[in-house]
């Protein structure tokens, strides 16, 4: 199986690159794009020699015989060349593009770029259904409930259950989260990922995002999508049906699983450590405290608005974020900005992607504007 990866030097990127290691008779690169990172994308061509090879961010590099340095516009156009899958692993609005253009070349798309359908879920879903692409979820907790699923997205159910670990501040206080830093932040209690997410995490955005994602994947009205907090992060989701019945996913937190599944579904091949049951322990679930964390409503509500609300509310996290890290804003700051964009840029109907382009860049000034002025 030929991968288009984009987003190789990132942290789902180099889980992707162990996957097709530990099964080098299964899966091979067709293309490696990376953001900016010349020495990761030089190093992993020369292990994986793909046809294609690029910097989304621009720039040369050196590669093997028989790579092709994609440059500027060719990236896109040629990126899927030869392929069998597109891993879409870019983060941010940057994912959209590939998503698109993958879902539109009728490729099966395994997503890992979760504003593809936060931002682009109407985009996204119509070329799917247009080309007849398949498109698979790479989030932990999509895949968990596709799974539970038997990999049906028209299965009858009557709730999709996400479970958050609660990031690192989950039992903290609302006095106590107006002091806390990024370094507090970065400290994620399970999951090992990159910055943006982690931060996602922390203010409950992320799981805000995941409703969304799942209500574009199992075209599920919002009022059936729940999430609960479960720190172990052991169960990774659930789906309960008519009858009562209740089917889950458990593993340990290691993304390698539904990466590796989003590429062999429904067939399964050897990937991480069996759970020991007896080891675990006792499992936990509380109710998502959604008074102290406002990112997670405001993710819904800009999710159920729809139109170029939810690309609004991402392009103003991703400035806010980025300022949070660089200490520039506090944590609370963070809802303070997305809520601003959002009231600031009325809600309009989707019709191009080229509309979600320029709403995501007058988004950012207007964030920008917020915490800068
Ligand atoms: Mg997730």
């Amino acid at each position: 199986m030929k991968i288009a990866l984009i987003g190789c030097s990132g942290s789902i990127g180099r889980q992707v690159a162990e996957v097709v290691r530990e099964h080098p008779a299964h899966f091979c690169f067709s293309a490696l794009i990376g953001g900016s990172d010349k020495e990761a994308l030089e190093k992993l061509c020369a292990e994986f020699c793909p046809a294609f090879a690029g910097l989304a961010e621009g720039g040369e590099a050196e590669l093997p015989v028989g790579t092709r340095l994609l440059q500027g516009a060719e990236i896109l156009e040629h990126a899927f060349d030869g392929a069998d899958v597109a891993l879409i692993a870019a983060g941010g609005f940057a994912g959209l593009s590939y998503t698109l253009r993958a879902a539109e070349l009728g490729l099966k798309v395994a997503l890992a770029n979760k504003e593809s359908l936060v931002c682009g879920g109407e985009l996204v879903t119509s070329a799917v259904k247009k080309s007849g692409s398949d498109l698979v979820p790479v989030d932990s907790e999509h895949s968990a409930l596709f799974q539970a699923l038997s990999f049906r997205r028209d299965a009858p159910f009557s709730k999709l259950i996400l479970t958050a670990s609660g990031g690192p501040f989950f039992r903290l206080t609302k006095e106590e989260l107006k002091s806390v830093t990024a370094r507090d932040a970065l400290r994620h209690p399970t999951w090992k990922m990159g910055p943006k997410i982690t931060i996602d995490s922390a203010t409950l955005l992320n799981k805000g995002y995941e409703v969304i994602e799942a209500r574009w994947l199992y075209n599920a009205p919002f009022e059936n999508i729940e999430a609960v907090v479960h720190p172990e992060s052991i169960v990774h989701s659930l789906v309960s049906f008519e009858d009562g019945a209740m089917m889950a996913q458990l593993g340990y937190p290691d993304m390698k699983l539904p990466i590796q599944l989003a590429l062999t579904y429904p067939e399964r091949l050897p990937c991480v450590k069996e759970l020991d049951l007896v080891s675990l322990g006792a499992l936990h679930f509380y109710a998502l405290p959604k008074e102290k964390f406002p990112c997670y409503s405001l993710a819904l509500a800009a999710g159920e608005a729809g139109g170029t609300a939810p690309t609004v509310l991402n392009a103003a996290a991703e400035v806010a974020v980025h300022a949070f890290l660089k200490e520039e804003i506090s944590f609370l700051r963070i809802a303070d900005t997305i809520e601003a964009a959002l009231s600031a840029l009325p809600r309009e109907d989707v019709a191009s992607f080229g509309q979600l382009r320029e709403t995501d860049a007058r988004a950012r000034r207007s964030a920008r504007n917020f915490i800068y002025d």
